[in-house]
Order: structure tokens, then sequence, then C-alpha cells
């Protein structure tokens, strides 16, 4: 395509001047309002501290937006739809109102400002045009900060460059062009430029009043019949805050810290400066981003409308006059406008034919030139008639060259006259070469701008990925830091456990002292009931004999008494009898010669009765000490009685003990499991986070690798935790297996605690029977003895008999001596009387012969008693050592069976002791694996420690129990003593 500028016309900037109310916070501070507006109809001049300006149209702070546009814009639409560019921008101090003149409140149709109103219009005036016109309108948004061109339809494209086209028109390359079919779509547009804006800074207000932002519409437009094309450019700009231009502005000069704070709008001064000063030959358009692309608009092709928006305050007197000052410099400037048209073929052909004319002209004008220079150079003058009239030449030339004329006017300023031309050929051709060397300098400088566009972008680009980098690496750190908080957490909790696990093992330890302690007593407790219970035995067997022993005594009494009773009935009838026969005869026969033999008879009897009594008493003395033994024996079988109540007691007591014991035993065994348990658990929770650590702490030094690694390190982790897992389940198994095994083995030992009972009562039985067999013994041995002291009494019982026997026969002589001498006597004096004598003596003598045969029956039944019991005794001595053997035969037996049930518990011990130290040992393999990943628990050491200090305490425990017991037991033996000797 290519534009052509068929009509260029001289046109000057437009400037319209705003004014806007004083604001608030100038009213509350008292500015005073300083402008004034000359009264009547002129509304194009204003005076400040008596100062006239004059601009095309002067806005009083009423005029309602609707004016300004009407007034100020409006005209463009029409313009920019003919195929002109244009421009409206706002310049002025910051607040002043530019974006209020500009944008307004978009939407709203009182405070909208220019931009959407000439949007509407240009939608409004295209469709009220004819029909075969085509349209293509797009629009770009973008602002210029810091003199980077910044795009806010596409936030990537920060650093714009600008190019010229092929008719050197300047142009933002690359800038986001959207094309839209509607006045909504443009807003829409225009928003999204807006959020971007507002997205990008911190700071709006400050941003948005040191950057400028660019609103471009182009619009192009085709007739669909003659083919004819039109385009125009519509720049609508709203420029940074101008107060610090305005201070170097004002002088005319560039300062550097004015254009380091905004470069763009102090070269905006400049080339508004040296547009107005008419001599100057370069226009600083390269000095800034703004200034190339508002190029067109300031002394180029393009209708220009600059809206200077001032405060009235006298705050900002000197702003406003610095302000008015660009607005009347600006309106010094002149544009050269034309259409922009793409020509057809046709309008080509004309132009060539007109062109081909042209030349043809020209070249019989250059003929006629070059024959009057000969004749010059050859020393001929030529007459005044004869020389080509030069004017005629210009006139001839200035037509057809419009365009090459705007070339070089935007190239600088060209002497106009021919006549220089040829006095500085050298100059010009210098200037040629100038040009073409700027030109290409120039070109490279687009080029440049061009690769710094590319850069910044990539800048941009890499600028993004670091933010993301950053908050990757943020994000990493936090999760770090929470694994960090968490893995510290974790284990402090796992010292925590590990503690708590120590405490315990160290419970269980003391438990396990406290246990073996417990059997220990319970052992010694048993051992002195064990003893206790013998003792009782003993005493028991010892009652019984006593018992026996009163009951044979009492039986002897009785028996005695019975016999002495006896023997005394006997006596007393004997004596009865002997009284009567004395009694009877003594009236009949007068015996006073035997009163001496009756009196000794007597006296005999009267012996024999004494020493009958002394015997009574010696037996009821027995018997009253039989009595005593017996109650003394009764008094100490209630003692033992209660002392084996006391035993039982005590068994049952230390039985319960041991009871509870074994439950709280079994209680800390399941304790101490699942704290095994949970102490694995830890363990392998620790090692994962110990891997974690690893992972993250390998992730620190090398971000890169992390994640690699961390997933490589997972995967193992979890391929350890696997095994681990196996391993758990398989050293469980085993550990189930065990308990399999302990259960079966402690089946077995209580089948053989079973038998030891059994056994144990069989011994009982045994003992029993012993004990049975040793108070036969015992009866036998009484009965031996009291057999034996019935023989002695018996022998006692002869010899008085015997004496008895003895003195009867004394008297048996005595008295038959008498009868003999009394017989003599008598035989002479009295025969009547010898009968009479003889009848009473042989009464007397039957009577004695009767007690000497009862007596002599009575001995002959004790010999014969004695004999009986003589007989028997052998006998008795034959089973009593039957009995003996027995009992003896039966110890040996319960020896055996105790030894061998002894044999059976040291072997059952041993087996369980056994087993237990492999379970111990199974238990520590198991939890061997897990030292090696985590830190290593010297379970050993600590468990030896423990133990031996325990096993000291036990060992001194021990001692003490092992004498208390030891004093009860010789406390037993003396009382004991004392009770046999009693
Ligand atoms: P600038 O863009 O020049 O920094 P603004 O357009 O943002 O200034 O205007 C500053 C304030 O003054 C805004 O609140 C705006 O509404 C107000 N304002 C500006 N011009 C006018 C006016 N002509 N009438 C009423 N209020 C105005
Ligand atoms: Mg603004």
């Amino acid at each position: 395509m290519s534009g052509d500028r068929e009509i260029p016309a001289e046109d000057s900037i437009k400037v319209v001047c705003r004014f806007r109310p004083l604001n608030d916070s100038e009213e509350k501070a008292g500015s005073k309002f300083i402008v004034k507006f000359p009264s009547g109809g002129e509304d194009n001049c204003i005076s400040i501290a008596g100062k006239v300006y004059l601009f095309d149209k002067v806005f009083k702070p009423n005029a309602t937006q609707e004016k300004v546009y009407n007034e100020a814009a409006k005209s463009i639409v029409s313009d920019v739809l003919a195929g002109y560019n244009g421009t409206i921008f706002a310049y002025g101090q910051t607040s002043s109102g530019k974006t209020h003149t500009m944008e307004g409140v978009i939407g709203d149709p009182q405070k909208q400002g220019i931009i959407p109103r000439i949007v509407n219009d240009i939608f409004n005036h295209i469709y009220a045009m004819e029909e075969n016109l085509e349209f293509h309108i797009k629009v770009s948004y973008f602002e210029i900060y810091m003199d980077k061109i910044r795009d806010l339809l596409d936030v990537s494209k920060v650093n714009l460059s600008v190019h010229e086209d092929k008719n050197r028109v300047p142009y933002v390359k690359g800038a986001t062009e959207r094309f839209v079919s509607s006045p909504e779509e443009v807003f829409e547009s225009i928003e999204e430029g807006k959020s971007n804006r507002h997205i990008a800074v911190t700071n709006m207000n400050e941003h948005s009043s040191r950057s400028h932002s660019v609103f471009l519409i182009n619009v192009k437009q085709e007739n669909l019949e003659n083919q004819k094309k039109l385009s125009g450019k519509l720049y609508l700009v709203d420029l940074a805050g101008s107060e610090k231009v305005s201070k170097t502005g004002a002088e005319g000069t560039v300062l550097d810290e004015a254009k380091n704070i905004n470069k763009s709008l102090s070269a905006l001064g400049n080339v508004i400066s040296a547009l107005a000063d008419g001599n100057k030959t370069h226009i600083p358009y390269r000095d800034s981003k703004l200034t190339r692309i508002l190029q067109e608009s300031l002394g180029g092709n393009a209708r220009t409308t600059i809206v200077i928006c001032c405060s009235p305050a006298s705050f900002n007197e000197s702003e406003t006059k610095s302000t008015l000052d660009f607005g009347k410099r600006a309106k010094t400037v002149k544009n050269v406008v034309c259409v922009n048209e793409e020509l057809t073929a046709e309008e080509w052909k004309r132009r060539y034919e007109k062109e081909k004319e042209k030349v043809a002209r020209l070249k019989g004008k250059v003929e006629k030139l070059e024959s009057e220079l000969q004749r010059w150079r050859a020393g001929e003058t030529v007459k005044a008639e004869e020389q080509v009239n030069l004017n005629e030449l210009t006139e001839a030339v200035t037509p057809v060259s419009g365009m090459e004329e705007s070339t070089v006017e935007k190239q600088g300023p060209v002497p106009a006259t021919p006549a220089l031309m040829i006095g500085s050929t050298l100059d010009v051709e210098e200037r040629r070469k100038l040009e073409l060397e700027r030109e290409r300098l120039y070109q490279q400088l687009d080029e440049k701008d061009e690769e710094i566009n590319e850069q910044s972008q990539y800048v941009e680009k890499l600028k993004e990925q670091m933010l993301e980098q950053d908050e990757l690496i943020a994000s990493t750190r936090r999760d770090y830091e929470a694994l960090q908080a968490e893995m510290n957490r974790i284990q402090q909790e796992n010292e925590s456990a590990k503690e708590e696990v120590k405490e315990v093992l160290q419970a269980l330890e003391e438990l396990a002292v406290n246990y073996d302690q417990k059997s220990q007593e319970v052992d010694a407790k048993n051992k002195e009931m064990e003893t206790l219970s013998e003792e009782l035995m003993q005493k028991q067997a010892s009652l019984n004999t006593t018992t026996t022993e009163l009951q044979q005594l009492r039986d002897m009494s009785s028996h005695q008494k019975k016999r002495i009773a006896e023997m005394l009935s006997n006596l007393l009838k004997e004596l009865g009898e002997i009284g009567s026969t004395l009694g009877s005869d003594g009236s009949e026969i007068k015996i006073s010669n035997d009163a001496a033999k009756l009196e000794e008879e007597f006296t005999v009897a009267r012996l024999y009765i004494s020493r009958m009594k002394s015997e009574v008493t010696n037996l009821t003395q027995r018997l009253h000490e039989i009595e005593n033994k017996e109650q003394d024996s009764n008094k100490k079988v209630t003692e033992y009685e209660k002392e084996l109540g006391e035993c039982r007691l005590l068994i049952s007591q230390h039985e319960a003990r041991m009871k509870s014991l074994q439950e709280s035993m079994r209680e800390a065994e399941n304790k101490k499991r699942m704290l095994e348990e949970s102490v694995d658990a830890l363990r392998e929770e620790c090692a994962k986070l110990k891997a974690a650590e690893q992972v993250s702490s390998a992730s620190e030094s090398e971000k890169k690798e992390a994640n690699e690694l961390r997933l490589a390190l997972e995967q193992q982790m979890d391929q350890l935790r696997v095994a681990h897992q196996k391993q758990v389940a398989a050293l469980r198994d085993e550990i189930a297996e065990k308990q399999q095994l302990i259960n079966d083995i402690k089946d077995s030992n209580q089948k053989l605690s079973l038998a030891q009972q059994q056994l144990q009562s069989e011994y009982e039985k045994v003992k029993s029977e012993e004990a049975e067999k040793s108070q036969k013994l015992q009866e036998l041995i009484t009965t031996n003895e009291r057999r034996e002291q019935a023989r002695k009494d018996l022998r006692g019982l002869e010899d008085t008999v015997a004496k008895e026997l003895q003195t009867l026969h004394n008297l048996r002589k005595l008295f038959v001596q008498d009868l003999q001498a009394r017989m003599k006597k008598n035989l002479s004096a009295e025969d009547n009387e010898e009968d009479g004598g003889s009848l009473a003596q042989k009464q007397k003598i039957s009577f004695l012969e009767n007690n000497l045969d009862q007596l002599t029956k009575v001995h002959k039944q004790l010999v014969r008693d004695n004999a009986d019991l003589r007989c028997e005794l052998p006998k008795l001595e034959k089973r009593l050592r039957a009995t003996m053997e027995r009992v003896k035969a039966l110890e040996t037996a319960l020896k055996e069976a105790k030894e061998g049930a002894m044999r059976d518990r040291k072997r059952y011990q041993y087996e369980v002791d056994r087993i237990k130290e492999a379970v111990r040992q199974k238990n520590l393999a198991r939890r061997g694996p897990a030292a090696t990943i985590a830190k290593p628990i010297r379970s050993g050491q600590h468990h030896v420690v423990v133990g031996g200090g325990a096993a000291i305490r036990t060992g001194s425990n021990m001692g003490q129990k092992n004498m208390e017991i030891a004093r009860k037991r010789e406390s037993l033996i003396i009382n004991e003593k004392d009770a046999c000797e009693s």
C-alpha cells in the first residue's frame, strides 16, 4: 500500500484550553481563582496575572464534557473517516483534568470524555454512511513509561520499538492490534488495558502521572464500487503530568533531571519548541518514543488538537502559566495534511501519463538550459529575452512535485531557491551523503531498538520465569520448613517416646525384679509353710500320741481303780466275813488268848489297807499328773491349731498375692509388647523422617536435583518400607510361633505341675499313712509299755500275793499250831468243848481255805493273764517291727518321689529359662535391624545396668528375708523345745 497526499494542505495545530473548577483541597487551602475569562462573545482568550493567552477555544470550569467534545474533538471524527490522520492529546500538570477530559467516566452519558464519545461517534458515522463502504477498525493501547513502550493489551510486550513504514511514517512495531466491530468491543479493550495497567503497578496515581497512555484507532475503508481505499489513524493521548517538565521546559533547556524523570515530555517540549522556531533545521523527534510516535501529529500529516488542561488555583499559578506557554508555542506549529489514499491501477496509469508528460516537458527545458549554459560558458552573453524563464520552470515543477516537497520538508528545510542550490552544490552533496548516512544510522538504530525490544521481551519472560522459580523456591522452602518443623516435632515425639519406652523398660525391669522378689518371697513363704505344716504335723502327731497316751492312762487308771475297788470290796467282804464269823462265835467261843493274834491279824490287814491306800493315792497322783499333762497337751493343741490357722491364712494371703503378682506380670508383659510395637512403629517413622530430612537437606544444596533425588529416595524408601514390613511380618509370625511354643511349654509345665501336685498329694497320703503307722507304732509302744507296767504291777501283785500267801500260810501254821495246842490242852478237860471248838475252827479253816482257794484262783488267773500277755508280746513285737519296716520303706519311697519331683521341677525350670532366654534373644534380634537405620539403642547395656542394680537390690532383700525366716525358724524350734520339755 502506498500513501499519497493528493491535496496537501497546511493546517495549524489546534490548541484548546480547559480549566477545571477548584477542587476540594484547593478550596480548603484557600487558593484563589486566578484566571480571568474576558467578558464578551469571544471564548478563546484568558488572562492570568495580566498576561493574555489566545487559543482556538477556552473552556471555563463549568464547561460540560459534551461541550468540550463537540467543540474540540467532534470534527476529527469526520476527518478520520475521510482518510486523514488525527491526534488529540491532553497536556497539563497532574490532576489538572487530562484523564477527565480524555476518558472521563466511560459509560456515563454525562461524564464520559472524548475517547468514548469519539468511539461512539465513529461507529455512528459508519452506520450512517453509504452501503458500499467497508470498514476495518482496529485498536491498539499502550503506555510509555521511562521511554519504554508497554503494550496494555498484551502484558508480555514491555519494550516495543518504533519503526517506520515504507512511507517513512513511524509506527509501534509489534503492538497488539485488535479488530473491533462495535463501541462495546472498543470499551472492552480499554477496560482490559486499564486493568493490565493497574495490575502492573503498585501506585496507580503516581504511575499514571508519570506515564503516557496512547490509544490508537486505525480506520481503514474500502469503497467496494471503485476499490478506493482510505485509511486514517487517530491517536488519543493522555500525557503524563507536565509539572516536572514545565520547570525546565519553560526555559527551553533540557535538564538532566527532567530527562531522567520523564524524557518523553521534555522531548515533546523540545519538538514543539523546535517546530515553533521556524529557523530550526533539525526536529528532535528521535529523542523519545513519544515524539517519534507523535511525529506525524506534530508538524506532519495529521489534524492535531491539543487540549491543555489547567488548574485555576493560585497555588498552581506557575504550572498553569508554563502549561499555557506550551499551548501558545504549540499553536504556531503547522502541519501538512493530506488524505491517505491507496491508488487504484487506473489512477496509477493516469499519474504515470502525467509524470511522463512532465518529464518530457522538463527534458525540453533542460535542453534549453543546457544550450544557454553552453553559450554562457563560451563567453557569450545571452540576452534577457533569450534566457530561460526560471519562474516558468519552477511553476512547471511545483504543481507536480508535492510529494517530494513534503518528503524534503520532513528531512528538514531545504533552500528554496535554485541559486542557492547551485551556490552550495558541494554542501548539498555532502548533505545528501550525510542524510543518507543518517538514514542508515537511523535504520540501524531502529534495528537496535527492535533488538532491544526482543531482548527486553526475553528479559520479561525470564523475569516471569524467575518469579515463578522464586515462587517455587519459596514454596519449596516453605515446604522444607514445614517438613523441618514436622520432622523436629516428630523427632521430639520420638525422643519423648524413647524416653517413655526407657521409662517403661525401667518400670518393666522393676516389675520383673519385684516379681522375682515376690516369687522368692513366695517360695520362702512356701518353704516356711511347708516347715510349719511339717512342724504342725509333728505337733499333731505328738498331740495324737499324747492323747492316746492320756486315753491309755485314763483307761489304765480306770482299770486300776476298778481293780482297787474290786480288791477293796473283796477285802471288805473278807473282813466282813471275818467279822461275822468272829461276831457269831464271840458268844460261844471266847478267844481271849487269841486277842493278840487277832490284833496282829488286824494290823496286817490294816497294813495291807494302808498299802492299798498308798497305792491308791499314788494312782490318784499319777492320774492328776496325767490329767495335767492332758490339759497341757490340750492347750498345746489349741495353740498349734491357732498357729495352723495363722499359717493357713498366711498361705492363702501369699497365694492371693502370688496370683495378683502373676496377673500384674502378665499385664506388664502385654504393655511391654505394646510398647515395643509402638517403639518399632516410631522407629520406622523416625527412619522415614530421617530419610525425608536427608532428602530435604540435599534439596537445599541442590535444588535442581532435589525433585529427582526426592523421587528416588521416596522410591527407595518405599522399597525399604516394604522390606521392613515384610521383615516385621516375618518376625511377628516368628513371635507368634514362639508364643505358641511358650504356650505349649506352659501347658506341659502345667501338666508337670499337676503331676507334681499329684505326687505331692501322694506324698501327703504316704505321709499321713506314715503318721498313722507311726501312731499305731506309738500305740503299740504304749501298749507294750503298759503291758510292761502291767507286768511289773502283776509282779508286785504276785509278790504281795506271795507275801500274803506266806502270811496266810504263817497264819495257818499259827492257827494249826494254836489249834493243836488248844486241842492238847482241852483233850483232857473238856471233850464236848472240843467238838464245838473244832467246829468253829473247822469253819474258820474252811473260810481260810476258801480264801486261799480264791487267792490261788486269783493268782492262777493273774499268772494265766501274764502268760497270755507274754504270748501276745512277741506277736505284737513282730507286728511293730513289720510296721516299722513298712514305715521305713514308705519313707524311702517318699524321699525318692520327692527327689524325682525336685528333678522334674529343676528340669522344668531349666526348660522355662532356656525358652525365656531364646525369646529374649529373638526380641533382641528383631530389634537389631532397626538399629542400623535409626540411632542404635544400647538396650543390652541398659538392661545389664538395671538388672545388675536390681540383682544387687534383690540379693540384699533376699538376705534380709532369709535372716527373718531363720529367726522365725529358730524361735519356732525354741518353742518346740519348750513344749517338749514341758
Ligand atoms: P489528571 O489526569 O490531569 O491527573 P484528572 O483528570 O484525574 O487529572 O482530574 C483530577 C480530578 O479533578 C478528578 O477527580 C476529576 O474528576 C476532577 N476534574 C478534572 N477536571 C474536571 C472538570 N472539568 N470538572 C469537574 N471535575 C474535574
Ligand atoms: Mg490522569
